[in-house]
């Protein structure tokens, strides 16, 4: 049992950054090569021209966090059985979302017995997923529980568990959370976040972001980062968090830098817009943006 309500303050931050998630994945999304060839986008990303598109579709990490925000409605706190559930069902719901490979072998699992997670995350991929997915979906309850740190990583870590038992997964999860209660307080710091993340490569690569100048071209601090590519939550946290911070207070220009290192970038995207968007909102964003992004229903 946790005694942190969720306050009207709290609230208010978890629904700007889930917007803010949304508009980043369903953007970043664009920039994949299913869409635009490589080069092309590279062109079109630095010219600064909007994917033309009618229809920007968010896919799973918008997904997910629509699953967490609902469970955390209901009861307030993480119920890891009831979360497992919602996750699962987020995915039978529509399991064209581009979900990962580990997440089709477990969530039809968790669909007949959201309780086994204990066991079959574990089993995942011989150690537990070690993957991006926990921290994609996170930002809005770190945005939630903005007022209280400890509270923020002690509910990322559950929220992870049930899909991402590798440690480097749930500090992941730790990182971006962290990240959009501070962007939320107005206190967004890289150093701060790596303080509150657990030991590992996912640490050491965001003390490895705090070092990069913000001056570095985008595309270069993701080669430096890593830019997701290899679905880890280590290649994929450090950048992500990076450009969020280098234009904490400009989710459009946020969101512009981090399509630049392509990679995972609905992903990348979808984590810089949920913590970016704890303190901005979309209310900055172009309007053709908002349109053209599927809504969240
Ligand atoms: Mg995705």
């Amino acid at each position: 049992m946790t005694t942190n309500a969720t306050t009207a303050a709290g609230r208010s931050a978890a629904r700007r950054s889930l917007e803010a998630l949304a508009l980043g994945d369903a953007f970043g999304e664009r920039w994949f090569p299913l869409f635009r060839a490589p080069r092309q986008a590279v062109n079109e990303i630095r010219a600064r021209r909007t994917p033309p598109e009618p229809r920007w579709h968010w896919t799973d990490d918008t997904a997910l966090a629509l699953a967490l925000t609902r469970s955390l409605d209901e009861h307030g706190h993480v119920d890891q059985d009831h979360l497992a559930l919602c996750y699962a069902l987020a995915f039978d719901a529509d399991q064209a979302r581009g979900y990962g490979h580990g997440m089709h072998l477990l969530l039809p699992r968790l669909l007949e017995a959201p309780a086994d997670w204990r066991t079959l995350a574990p089993g995942l991929f011989d150690g537990g997923s070690l993957g991006n997915g926990a921290a994609m979906r996170v930002a809005p309850l770190g945005a939630r529980f903005h007022e209280d740190l400890d509270h923020v990583a002690a509910q990322a870590v559950l929220s992870a568990e049930v899909t991402h038992a590798h440690p480097d997964g749930i500090a992941g999860a730790v990182a971006v959370a962290v990240a959009a209660a501070l962007s939320a307080r107005g206190e967004l710091v890289l150093d701060a976040v790596a303080d509150r993340t657990p030991e590992g490569p996912v640490r050491d690569g965001v003390r490895h972001a705090a070092r990069t100048p913000f001056t570095t071209e985008p595309w270069k601090a993701a080669d430096l980062l890593g830019n997701g590519q290899r679905i880890r939550a280590d290649d994929t946290v450090p950048f992500a968090l990076w450009t969020a911070t280098r234009h904490r207070d400009d989710l459009e220009a946020a969101l512009w830098a981090t399509a630049e290192g392509l990679g995972d970038v609905d992903t990348t995207c979808a984590i810089t817009g949920g913590v970016v968007g704890a303190a901005t909102g979309t209310a900055g964003a172009p309007e053709d943006w908002l349109r053209r992004r599927e809504p969240l229903g």
